[in-house]
């Protein structure tokens, strides 16, 4: 028997699913303006770990809003199809962005730009944490034979759910942001909407810290680890 008082048992409702971002429809980050034209190409070297934690990866964020983007997902690189098409295109001037003794600093116009010549400038990321970028490195020793370029960030990681070894360790789309920021400071590309990226990445962080909020779950990992940079 129903008791008259007691509030009928609540149904519960699944949202509609965007696919490209995989966000809640009505929470979608996909930008609403065409993704913005770089000269260089920015290739994501995706940890297997890192594509099935979707939500809370920026990398896909970042290739929604640049259109000469792309990720390749794995672990082993050396022998992977499109790694190599892009690595053997003779039109094309691939480097690893690692902060290796020997890369060139980008943040100080240390690459040198007459080498390039017409070729396009491809620069793999690894978008991963620390420890899978290790096991990417170790996977895939070609990586490391790559020409590397580095950067000095202008600022610290705001990043506040995932966890960062160090302060100065940013998110990809961060990363991306601040080579971006060098490569036009370098001369090799230019960046002309240097709020875009950023804003997409503020609206994410803000979308994880309001799940936070309601997702009262204890078994649930997710921490706020430290105060965002001003
Ligand atoms: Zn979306």
């Amino acid at each position: 028997m129903i008791e008259a008082n007691k509030p009928a048992p609540e149904v519960p409702r699944y949202r509609e699913f965007c696919w490209q971002c995989r966000r809640p429809k009505d929470l979608c980050l996909c930008p609403t303006i065409p993704p913005m034209p770089t000269r260089t190409r920015i290739v994501l070297l995706m940890h297997p770990m890192e594509w099935k934690h979707e939500k809370c990866n920026t990398g896909r964020l970042t290739c929604l809003n640049l259109a000469n983007s792309e990720i390749i997902p794995g672990l082993c690189f050396d022998d992977n199809p499109r790694y190599r098409a892009l690595v053997d295109d003779p039109a094309n001037y691939p480097v690893l962005l690692y902060p290796g003794k020997t890369a060139f600093d980008l943040s100080t116009g240390g690459f040198p730009a007459a080498e390039l010549g017409s070729r396009q400038l491809v620069v793999f990321l690894i978008d991963s944490t620390w420890a899978c970028a290790k096991a990417i490195l170790r996977e895939s020793p070609g990586l490391l034979t790559l020409p590397c370029v580095k950067f000095t960030p202008t600022v610290l990681s705001r990043y506040i759910i995932k966890r960062q070894p160090a302060p100065i360790c940013l998110s990809t789309i961060e990363a991306t942001h601040e080579l971006l920021l060098a490569l036009e400071h370098s001369g090799l590309d230019s960046y002309p909407d240097k709020e875009r990226l950023l804003a997409a990445f503020f609206a994410m962080r803000d979308y994880q810290l309001e799940r936070i909020g309601v997702d009262r779950n204890p078994r649930r990992k997710t921490k706020i680890l430290q105060q965002p940079a001003p």
